[in-house]
């Protein structure tokens, strides 16, 4: 009965059905394989990728200012910020998390969870409405006062239903967002003078960025040497109260030392 039934619907009959479950066989466990490699991406992975599909989604939403991987340099401390957007509704400091699962969060929790694998899986992180806060706050400083900024996190997997809190929004919904009304409107010569701040701002970064680390691999490579990279005297090991540690041979005149 059931041979009957095969070789009476199956097209192009037994040969076909062999060629159709070989390939099945072959077919399956390469996407197996594929999904698996998938899954094995670094976060730091990730969060690129989710930077790029941002950026893109900025580029085709045609916002007037766009910076990309914003650096700036704090107190000696340098931080990245992954966009800022600049319109007539104000300035946007955009932080993405590109993170599978779900993303349970309110606005006030210190962390934030992420379940993977049907609660399998929980992964905490800090909350990125608090993380951001402190870039919408050095993005302030570099503009005048009075200039709205505005903070966003983005989801680029849209996973934000069970997230509670202003501020977050899925990737879909990021060029709407941005046009939405805020009670602002800064003229096309307002935009302007924000954008050359802002890099302005950025290219000073990048410079003393740079510098800090020639100047650390410069004073490591004078004190590997033995040379006081203060005042090019000779560093000699001195015996202190927490240890032993070098010391310029020109002290008290030049005070540099270095742990050993
Ligand atoms: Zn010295």
């Amino acid at each position: 009965m059931l041979s009957l039934f095969l070789s009476q619907s199956v097209p192009g009959g037994w040969p076909f059905l062999v060629a159709l479950i070989i390939l099945i066989m072959i077919v399956v466990p390469a996407l197996v394989a594929f999904r698996r490699k998938k899954a094995r991406k670094t976060s730091l992975e990730q969060g690129r990728e989710g930077e790029e599909e941002v950026r893109l989604t900025l580029e085709r939403s045609g916002q007037p200012g766009i910076f990309d991987n914003f650096m700036l340099v704090e107190n000696g401390r340098s931080r990245q910020i992954d966009h800022i957007v600049v319109n007539s509704n104000g300035v946007f400091v955009i932080e993405t998390k590109n993170l599978s699962g779900q993303i349970y969060g309110e606005e006030d929790w210190q962390e934030w969870t992420q379940v993977l694998s049907y609660g399998k899986v929980k992964n905490k992180f800090y909350n990125p409405v608090k993380q951001n806060l402190t870039h919408v706050r050095c993005v302030q400083k570099l503009l005048p006062k009075g200039v709205p900024v505005w903070s966003l996190i983005v989801f680029v997997q849209n996973n934000t239903a069970f997230i509670r809190s202003r501020g977050v929004v899925a990737l879909s919904q990021l060029p709407a967002v941005l046009d939405q009304p805020t009670g602002y409107h800064l003229s096309a010569g307002q935009i302007e003078e924000i954008c050359s701040l802002l890099a302005k701002a950025q290219a000073n970064a990048k410079i003393s960025d740079e510098e800090h680390v020639r100047e650390v691999v410069q004073m490591r490579a004078a004190v590997e040497a033995g040379i006081c990279p203060r005042c090019g005297g000779h560093l000699v090991e001195r015996e202190g109260r927490y240890g032993p540690f070098y010391g310029c041979e020109n002290y008290p005149k030049c005070k540099f030392t270095k742990k050993r």
